[in-house]
C-alpha cells in the first residue's frame, strides 16, 4: 500500500499530496522514483471519446440486443440499480475505515446493506444465514462444498464423492473437484431429469453431498426433489442446490423448503447486474442453521443498540474465502433491485421469465427438434439434428443470428442433448422482440433446407467474418 502512494507522489513531483495516514518521509530507494515528469502521450478529449465510442459500438450486448443466452441469464438491467451503487456514500467507503467512530456513521450504512440482503436473501430461499463474501456462482460453488467438507470434518466422517447429474454446469464438477472430492455423474432419465434408479444405486455412505440445479439446464423442474433430498439425507448426504436458475422459482418455491441444506444465488443473473466476460458478480451462499457455524469469518451481527459490527470469534469457520465482504457494489445492486421489485414483483419476474420461454417453445416446435419437455420453466433446449442431416450444425445458426442483430443462445450445452442450441428469452423481452427471433428462427429453418451451404458464409456482417476457430484457438497472433 506504502509504496503505491509513493510511486504515484514520485510521479507527481511537485504535487502537494494530502498526506493522511502516509508518513511523509518517504522510504523508496531513489533509485526507483523518477528526475524528470514521464512523458506520457496526450490526447485531445474528442479522440477519447471517439475511441470509446466506436469501442462501445463494435459490442454486442443486452443494452443493444436480445441476448437469448440460455444458462446465464442475460436480461436487461434496469439502471436506477447503477446509480443507486454509484452513491458517493457508498462508493468512496473502504471496508479498513472505521466503522463506528465517536457517534459518525461511517461503514455503518455498508454493513446494514449487507446484513439486509442477507435477511431478504433468507426469506426468498427459506435458507438460515447468508454470506455475501463470494464473487461468483462458481466460488458460491466451492464455498458451498467446504461447507459440506467442515460437515463431514466435524463429525469425524471420511466421505468421498459428490453426486452430480450430466445436465450440471460445468463448475459443479470443477468446484467439487478442487474442493477435493471424486465426481460420479448421473445420467439423465428419458425426461430430462436425474435418473432415480441410478442416483439410488450411487447413494451411500460414502457420498457427502448431491449438487442439483432446480430447474436444471433443460428447464424443467424435477418433481421428485423432496423424495431425492430425504433418500441423501437418510444416507448422511447434504443437499446442495446450484441456485443460478432461481429467476424461474422466485416466490414459487424456496430451496429450503424443498430439502436443500445450501444454496448459492448469482446476483449477477437474477437480481440485476449484467454479468459476461467475466465481470464483477456475487455467489452468495445460505444454509440452513446446522451449517451456519462454519460460514466464512467474519460475519455482520447487529449489536443490541442497533449498530453493525463485525464478529471474527467464529472458531469452526471454513475461513476468509475473499478478502473482506465480497464485490460490495453488486451486493448494492441486487438489495436496490429487491427492493424496488419488492415481493410482488419478484414472483412477476418469474412468472414472465416462465411465460416467455414457453411462448417461445410452443412456436419454435415444428421448426427444430425439441428433446425434452412439454412445457418448460424459464429456458429450453432445441436440437438442430433435423438441420445437422443438411449439413448445418447448431454453430452454423448461432453465426447465422448474428447477421440478424440477435445474440447467439448457448450452444453445445447441456452435453445430453446433440445440437443443442438453449434459449432463455428473460422476463424483460417484449412480445415484439419473441416475435421477430421466432421469425428469424424460422426462415432459418427454411434456408437450411433451401440453401444449407449458405450457412458457411455467416457471420457478414462483422468486420473479420467467419473466424477459423482452430486458428484461433491455436495461434497467439492473429491480426483481424
Ligand atoms: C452461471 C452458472 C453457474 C456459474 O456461475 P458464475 O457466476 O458464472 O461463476 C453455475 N451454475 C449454473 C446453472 C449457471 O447457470
Amino acid at each position: 500500500m506504502e509504496l503505491i502512494f509513493e510511486l504515484s507522489r514520485a510521479g507527481r513531483r511537485g504535487v502537494k499530496m494530502p498526506t493522511g495516514d502516509v508518513p511523509e518521509s518517504a522510504s523508496l530507494d531513489p533509485v526507483y522514483t523518477r528526475e524528470k515528469d514521464a512523458e506520457l502521450p496526450s490526447l485531445s478529449e474528442p479522440e477519447v471519446v471517439r475511441h470509446f465510442t466506436n469501442l462501445s459500438k463494435m459490442n454486442f450486448g443486452v443494452d443493444s440486443h436480445f441476448y437469448p443466452l440460455g444458462s446465464c441469464t442475460m436480461k436487461y438491467n434496469p439502471k436506477i440499480t447503477e446509480r443507486i451503487a454509484a452513491f458517493s456514500s457508498f462508493a468512496s467507503i473502504h471496508p479498513l475505515q472505521p466503522q463506528l467512530v465517536n457517534g459518525g456513521m461511517l461503514t455503518q450504512g455498508a454493513l446494514e446493506v449487507i446484513s439486509d440482503l442477507e435477511n431478504v436473501l433468507c426469506e426468498i430461499t427459506g435458507m438460515d444465514e447468508f454470506t455475501t463474501q463470494p464473487m461468483a456462482g462458481a466460488h458460491g460453488e466451492l464455498t458451498g462444498i467446504m461447507l459440506i467438507a467442515a460437515h463431514h470434518r466435524e463429525k469425524g466422517d471420511r466421505r468421498k464423492y459428490i453426486l452430480i447429474p450430466d445436465s450440471g454446469h460445468g463448475t459443479n464438477p470443477a468446484s467439487a473437484a478442487i474442493a477435493g472430492y471424486e465426481v460420479k455423474t448421473i445420467k439423465s432419465d428419458d425426461k430430462g431429469v436425474m435418473d432415480m434408479n441410478e442416483f439410488r444405486k450411487e447413494m451411500n455412505e460414502d457420498v457427502a453431498g448431491v449438487m442439483l440445479t432446480c430447474p436444471n439446464t433443460l428447464g424443467i423442474f424435477n418433481p421428485r426433489i423432496k423424495e431425492l433430498a430425504d433418500l441423501a439425507h437418510a444416507s448422511g448426504a447434504l443437499m446442495y442446490y446450484d441456485g443460478a436458475n432461481l429467476n424461474a422459482i422466485m416466490g414459487k418455491a424456496r430451496p429450503g423448503d424443498l430439502g436443500f441444506d445450501i444454496v448459492h444465488l448469482n446476483l449477477h443473473k437474477t437480481f440485476a447486474t449484467p454479468h459476461g466476460g467475466g465481470g464483477p458478480g456475487a455467489g452468495p451462499v445460505g444454509v440452513k442453521k446446522h451449517l451456519a457455524e462454519f460460514l466464512p469469518t467474519s460475519r455482520v451481527v447487529k449489536r443490541k443498540d442497533g449498530t453493525f459490527t463485525l464478529d471474527y470469534d467464529r472458531p469452526k469457520s471454513i475461513g476468509y474465502i475473499s478478502q473482506f465482504y465480497g464485490n460490495f457494489g453488486v451486493l448494492l445492486k441486487a438489495y436496490a433491485y429487491i427492493l424496488i421489485e419488492g415481493k410482488e414483483g419478484l414472483i412477476e419476474v418469474s412468472e414472465n421469465a416462465v411465460l416467455n420461454a414457453n411462448y417461445l417453445m410452443r412456436r419454435l416446435k415444428g421448426h427444430y427438434d425439441i428433446p425434452y419437455g412439454e412445457n418448460c420453466m424459464h429456458e429450453f433446449v432445441i436440437s438442430c439434428c433435423r438441420q445437422a442431416k443438411r449439413g448445418v450444425h447448431a454453430v452454423d445458426i448461432a453465426k447465422a443470428l448474428i447477421d440478424k442483430g440477435i445474440h447467439p443462445p448457448t450452444i453445445y450445452f447441456p452435453l445430453n442433448v446433440k445440437e443443442a442450441i438453449m434459449i432463455e428469452p428473460t422476463e424483460t423481452e417484449s412480445r415484439e422482440t419473441l416475435d421477430e427471433f421466432v421469425r428469424v428462427m424460422i426462415e432459418l429453418a427454411e434456408l437450411a433446407e433451401k440453401d444449407p451451404v449458405a450457412f458457411k458464409e455467416f457471420p457478414k456482417t462483422t468486420s473479420v467474418g467467419r473466424l477459423d476457430e482452430v486458428k484461433a484457438a491455436r495461434d497467439m497472433n492473429i491480426s483481424a
